[in-house]
């Protein structure tokens, strides 16, 4: 029986062994991280992603620990209200919009792995440190967590899902030009909080140069009837340190921005305070490659396309990914075959996003009314931007969020017409 090699036990490795599970083919996850923590803080799974965590049969547990986010809401910084919209089932999708904490997210896709793949397909304290192809095979060298190299492995197909600082990604590009510096910071936390709004409303609010916040709820039925509640304040300025999802920041860095956002509907630096721990995390993207396989070797997730996390998308675009490298490995035994035909479906969509998430993220209505505002309180939100407006910005994202693969290409069943170089992406 085949066995494909996971490199990286986060979203998209531990949903690529369930996707795989499921079409009858056996897989190895090989993780850095000595234990399995529930580590981060919120995230979100979008629809068109839920909809393959409900195809795994995820959906009750994700239902009891997430919460099922009813609307997207916009407001500036005075609080004042721009626009709300319907979120997941409440605009009219067949799956849910789920606000989870990472770790909780986490931690039930280990317990379904191990659950159906077996106790021992997770390898932690393995690091994966070089990458070698050997005629058909790919040789990988661990190390632990002390540095110390383990016994090399030799596999038969590697999947990289090693995440922002991919190894693989670096064996495969080792000429890569350097990450691209969004010029906004950003500082996370989670908050024991009393609901808002209608309490799984998710907000954006303010702009990036004087500061912006966006929050949700993750968790309900916390004691004295509160909730969980997710904060990600983001404010434009010069870079500060490197991409490390657990780097621990301070609240004396950016609290000051948000010292007078109190509305009647939540108080801000009192959210804000609440927060056992802060992380920090300057938002970092890497422009599209050029391809994602060789051989027997591929990417996925966050290794094949980082994106700045502005459309709730990260995740999202993981888990599609391994639906559908897992449908394509079931159709061949011809590994590199397969990993042609995924990337031929998800390397353009994907490349789409990360440049959406740069030029129009759904949040881009939040900079009109900033723009067109002076940065003031207004009279009549009506007069500074429409409803109509509003909802055309977040559409045109999502149609490029929610795409799964490229519209069918008339020329593909053309002689000659090779995958790589029709899905070239213009540098
Ligand atoms: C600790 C952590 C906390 C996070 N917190 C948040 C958050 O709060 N909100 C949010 O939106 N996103 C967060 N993310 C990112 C988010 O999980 C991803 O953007 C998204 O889910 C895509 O998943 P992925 O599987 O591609 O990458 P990830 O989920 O990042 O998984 C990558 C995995 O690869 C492992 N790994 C890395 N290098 C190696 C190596 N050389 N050898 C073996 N294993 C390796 C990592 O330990 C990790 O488990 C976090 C990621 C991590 C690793």
């Amino acid at each position: 029986m085949r066995t494909v090699s996971i490199v990286g036990g986060g979203i998209g490795g531990l949903v690529l062994a369930l996707e795989l599970e499921r079409h009858g083919i056996r897989s190895l996850i090989y993780e850095a991280a000595p234990r399995l923590q529930a580590l981060g803080v919120g995230i979100n799974v979008l629809p068109h992603a839920s909809a393959v965590l409900a195809g795994l049969g995820l959906e009750e547990q994700l239902t009891d620990r997430a919460v099922l986010t009813r609307e997207a809401a916009f407001y500036n910084r005075f609080g004042q209200h721009i626009f709300t919209e319907p979120a997941g089932r409440w605009a009219g999708h067949d799956h849910p919009q789920y606000s989870i904490h990472r770790g909780d997210l986490h931690s039930l896709l280990v317990d379904a792995v191990r659950r159906r793949c077996g106790s021992d397909v997770i390898v932690t304290n393995s690091r994966l440190d070089r990458v070698r192809e050997v005629g058909d095979r790919v040789e990988l060298r661990f190390v632990d967590d002390n540095g110390d190299p383990l016994d090399p492995v030799v596999a038969e197909s590697v999947v990289g899902c090693d995440g922002i600082h991919s190894v693989i990604r670096k064996t495969l590009h080792p000429d890569e030009g350097p990450a691209r510096y969004s010029g906004v910071m950003m500082w996370r936390g989670v908050a024991a909080h009393p609901g808002f709004l209608s309490g799984a409303t998710m907000v954006r609010a303010g702009w990036l140069q004087p500061g912006k916040l966006v929050t949700y709820p993750i968790r309900t039925g916390l004691p004295d009837g509160l909730q969980l509640v997710n904060w990600v304040a983001e404010i434009e300025m010069p870079r500060r340190g490197e991409r490390d999802w657990q780097r621990r920041g301070q609240l004396a860095d950016f609290a000051g921005r948000f010292a007078d956002w109190r509305f009647d509907w939540l108080d801000v630096p009192q959210l804000l305070g609440r927060s056992e721990q802060i992380l920090e995390y300057p938002m970092i993207d890497q422009d599209p490659l050029p391809f994602w396989s060789r051989g027997r070797l591929t990417l996925l997730g966050d290794a094949a396309h980082p994106m700045v996390p502005r459309g709730s998308n990260g995740a999202g675009q993981a888990i599609l990914d391994a639906e559908a490298l897992a449908r394509h490995l079931a159709r061949t035994d011809d590994t590199a075959q397969a990993f042609a035909a995924y990337e031929d479906e998800r390397r353009q969509v994907t490349a789409a996003v990360v440049r959406m998430n740069r030029a129009e993220p759904p949040d881009a209505i939040l900079r009109t009314v900033y723009e067109r505002s002076g940065d003031a309180p207004v009279r009549t939100m009506s007069d500074i931007v429409t409803e109509a407006e509003a909802q055309a910005i977040t559409g045109r994202y999502l149609k490029v969020a929610t795409t799964r693969s490229p519209a069918p290409d008339p020329s593909a069943s053309l002689p000659g017409a090779g995958t790589r170089e029709r899905n070239e992406e213009p540098q």
